[in-house]
């Protein structure tokens, strides 16, 4: 394990600069964000993102292809261009998560390619927690928020921030840094991972009793009374699935050119009334049903066919932006088990 000093942590920032795109969480019209590093921005570790780091991989839009048209024929153009290779700092333990859920979806056959470049693109410092919020519910869902799974994990005690290298990428990224850094033993690091997990038993949300929500108990549960209650005041804005980490949505567009097509995806999402109308019809017609397969595809059917990972990681981005406060936690009180109550 190495560390570095916090006072001079903005030298780190500089020497990976240098070398590769770095993106942090940044303070910007009120709001902290990951965003672009650029010489003398502060990076905000004390606070969650808004919008979650899924951006970095899977962007709100993306270009995938034009066709230009000359006469009758039709020339397809791919307009990726090569992603350079980057860092995104500070990726809280949740969230990191978050890339195992959208790498089940998106690097399963077929392969997304756009996905999948970033993905070896990108390199992941992951940070371990040191002050759970009230909101947070990332241990119901077996998220470890000591353990941030990712190219390098990091931990900051003291005015010092500590880092480990897990993968390959992880230590080129440290030796990179090398000089910057000096030999460290792990004991703040552990005594600190023992007084987070002691915060975690008292927090309201961190230990959600899931056990109703298996595949055997899909009818019952998608059957439920309650769903029309939980789902009445639902405003269907979206806010939760464009703040999730896990949610990943999104449509196909087209957009006309003075030469031809240009065709582009950007996020859906199923609590929209016009997601998935097709020409036969609409399998959702009313915002109950919406509202119910959001939750049923978190609790129940993902998990049903990966391997009980659930598609969620209890971040509680949800449980904070929703006008209504409406979030997954009120859900799984409702329908989850017996020890909810
Ligand atoms: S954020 Fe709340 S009101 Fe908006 S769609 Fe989600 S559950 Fe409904
Ligand atoms: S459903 Fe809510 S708590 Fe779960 S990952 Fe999405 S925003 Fe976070």
């Amino acid at each position: 394990m190495k560390k570095i000093s916090l006072s001079n942590i903005s030298k780190l920032y500089e020497v990976i600069s240098r070398e590769y795109d770095l993106y942090a969480p940044i303070k910007k019209a009120g709001k902290v964000n990951f965003a672009k590093w650029t010489d003398g921005e502060e990076v905000v570790f004390n606070a969650q993102t808004v919008r979650s780091p899924k951006d970095m991989f899977f962007p709100q839009t993306m270009d995938l292809y034009s066709l230009k048209m000359q006469g009758k024929t039709v020339e397809v153009i791919d307009d990726r261009s090569e992603t350079a290779p980057f860092v995104v700092f500070g990726v809280k333990p949740c969230d990191c998560k978050s890339f195992e859920v959208l790498d089940r979806v998106f690097l399963a056959e077929p392969v997304d390619t756009y996905y999948q470049n970033r993905r070896e693109a990108g390199i992941i410092v992951g940070l371990g927690c040191s002050a759970p919020s009230e909101s947070c519910m990332c241990a119901s869902f077996g998220v470890d928020n000591t353990e941030p799974v990712a190219d390098v994990k990091s931990y900051i005690v003291d005015g010092e921030m500590y880092l480990d290298a897990i993968t390959d990428k992880g230590e080129k990224l440290l030796s990179l840094i090398a000089g910057l850094l000096v030999d460290a033993d792990s004991t703040k690091v552990d005594e600190q991972k023992a007084k987070t997990k002691e915060i975690n038993k008292k927090l309201p949300l961190q230990n959600l009793d899931m056990t109703r929500f298996t595949a055997d108990n899909l009818n019952e549960i998608f059957n439920e009374e309650e769903w029309e209650g939980l789902s009445e005041a639902c405003l269907a804005c979206g806010t939760c699935t464009y703040v999730c980490p896990t949610c990943q949505c999104y449509d196909i567009r087209d957009f006309k050119t003075n030469d031809g097509v240009k065709r582009f995806r950007c996020w859906d999402s199923c609590m929209y009334s016009d997601f998935t109308k097709m020409s036969a019809g609409q399998p959702r017609n009313t915002q109950m049903q919406r509202f119910r397969q959001r939750f049923m595809h978190k609790l129940v059917y993902f998990p049903a066919n990966n391997d009980g990972m659930y598609s969620c990681v209890g971040c509680g981005r949800c449980a904070t932006k929703c006008p209504i406060s409406m979030n997954i936690a009120k859900v799984i009180k409702k329908l989850g088990g017996k020890h909810n109550d």
